[in-house]
């Protein structure tokens, strides 16, 4: 099958600023695709350059097996993008803002308002539609910039951090959007800075730091690679945590102890033989599931902080 979007060493600077150092990653149709890194990691820069906004200084982009450099139309065909700013007309009404961007998208006439009415049922404003958007809180002018995106119907929808700053009501309703129209067959590239959004929302991620695509893969290769495998254990008796030769480190959480290895069953089977001949009072033995808090930790060296 051939990917959506093969994206190969994309460089871009701003000045002596170097925002992309090297982006590469390809994406299969139907995926939905989490970039998670923290601010300034280039992922906005990223997602200008694929829709077309702004121009990479080198690499190149392949969206359903064409260069967009040799065909520009392509990108505004089959990408729907909702910026990080908010792109709306304050003084007119959500349904004229649709109308707008509607028609900049070449979608016209009855084809069009049947667009219009389905947004805007889709993201949950059908009853605000003529009111103007100055009157909306910030999460629905989010939803509408979403609702905008989605008028011509596109292949690939680029989210970039469409949450920051919004109601948690807005945020549910965006969350289960996006699942829906993942389902539907929309491919979703979504940028953010929370992990947990990756974890709810994607099947695939970029880790990405410095102008880096550091690691790449559906989540579950990403921890069972890169995230921190362990044991948690807790036994009164233990004031000090148990030594083993497979424990690469040991930590205090709770009343118990986190035992980080690379070998988890064996540590496992050794952790219960020797609870068993020493007659520890276990309260709790179970394998700690790896986050992807762990992964990022291993990739980029750094904690994704807020
Ligand atoms: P992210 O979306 O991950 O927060 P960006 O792509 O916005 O990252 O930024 C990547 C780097 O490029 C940052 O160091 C940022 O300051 C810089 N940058 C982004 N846009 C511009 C611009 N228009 N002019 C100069 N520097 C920029």
């Amino acid at each position: 099958m051939t990917p959506i979007l093969e994206v190969t060493q994309l460089r871009k600077a701003y000045g002596k600023k170097q925002a992309l150092e090297n982006v590469t990653f390809a994406l299969e149709e139907g995926s939905s695709f989490g970039f998670l890194g923290p601010n300034g990691a280039g992922k906005s820069t990223t997602m200008k350059i694929l829709t077309g906004i702004t121009k990479a200084d080198s690499g190149t982009i392949r969206l359903l097996g064409r260069d967009i450099s040799a065909n520009p139309a392509l990108a505004s065909e089959h990408i729907g993008y909702v910026p990080q700013e908010i792109t709306l007309y304050e003084k007119l009404s959500a349904y004229d803002n649709l109308l707008f961007f509607g028609q900049s998208y070449g979608v016209k006439g009855a084809e069009l308002k049947r667009k219009i009415a389905e947004v805007l049922e889709r993201t949950g404003l059908s009853d605000r539609a003529r009111d103007e958007i100055q009157t909306f809180s910030g999460g629905m002018k989010r939803r509408i910039n979403i609702a905008a995106a989605l008028l011509h119907h596109p292949r690939l929808l680029i989210l970039d951090e469409p949450t920051v700053g919004i109601d948690p009501q807005s945020r549910n309703h965006i969350f289960g959007l996006i699942r829906d129209l993942n389902r539907e067959g929309v491919t979703v590239i979504y940028s953010t800075h929370y992990m947990e959004e990756v974890e709810a929302l994607c099947d695939r991620v970029a880790i990405m730091d410095r102008g880096t695509v550091k690691a790449e893969g559906p989540l579950g290769s990403l921890l069972e690679q890169y995230g921190r495998k362990a044991i948690y254990l807790e036994a009164p008796e233990l004031t000090e945590a148990p030594s083993l030769p497979e424990v690469t480190k040991a930590e205090k959480e709770g009343s118990g102890w986190i035992l980080e290895t690379e070998q988890v069953s064996r540590t496992m089977q050794a952790l219960m033989e020797l609870g068993s001949r020493l007659r520890w009072n276990v309260k709790q033995l179970e394998v700690v599931r790896p986050s992807l808090e762990s992964v990022f930790l291993r990739v980029t060296g750094t904690a994704l902080r807020d």
